[in-house]
């Protein structure tokens, strides 16, 4: 279970029979994220971005773009990426923030997607995944350490061969 490394041994044996009962972590995870949501453009994560951007970090410099990116690890690259590109512009380098969410998170609970760009919204004022960092999420999002665990039990899912559980396909009239 490589997406739980480091959870204490006695929560990860609750995972591991959750996976060996008949409705394995599917069943645990639909029952607790019935829907997905529904931004599925780049236009609409920047407005979705922005919104939690002007509600928790208003000081903040603004941001140059915002992007779902299909390249994207979602662990790898520590739940999303967030860079400042430097550009320079003249003689002038100037600095640009972007923020690329992993595609994966097109079709997810609205809970992953919020929790994901606290994480980035995050990194805008500490860049390193220290005590401050989160505390600095969990402000933003009281429930964020159990939305990551959730979403690593999606990823296990998944890595175990699991079908995807709120895709866009679902959502089409039938
Ligand atoms: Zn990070």
């Amino acid at each position: 279970m490589k997406y739980l490394a480091g959870y204490p041994p006695a929560l990860l044996a609750q995972v591991k029979q959750q996976i060996d009962s008949p409705s394995g972590l599917a069943g645990l995870l639909r029952k607790r994220y019935a829907t997905a949501h529904e931004i599925r453009t780049d236009r609409a994560l920047y407005d979705y971005v922005n919104g939690l951007k002007s509600e928790f970090m208003r000081n903040a410099e603004p941001l140059h773009k915002v992007a779902f990116d299909s390249k994207l690890h979602v662990i790898r690259n520590a739940l999303g990426t967030h860079t400042t590109v430097q550009r320079v512009q003249g003689s002038k380098l100037k600095t640009k923030r972007e923020i690329r969410v992993a595609s994966l998170f097109k079709e997810v609970p609205e809970e992953w997607l919020r929790m994901i760009v606290v994480h980035e919204l995050a990194h805008m004022k500490q860049r390193e995944h220290d005590k401050a960092f989160y505390s600095l999420c969990t402000h933003m999002e009281p429930a964020y350490h159990q939305l990551e665990f959730d979403l690593r039990l999606y990823l296990t899912h998944l890595d175990h061969g699991g079908e995807r559980l709120w895709s866009a396909d679902d959502l089409r009239p039938q």
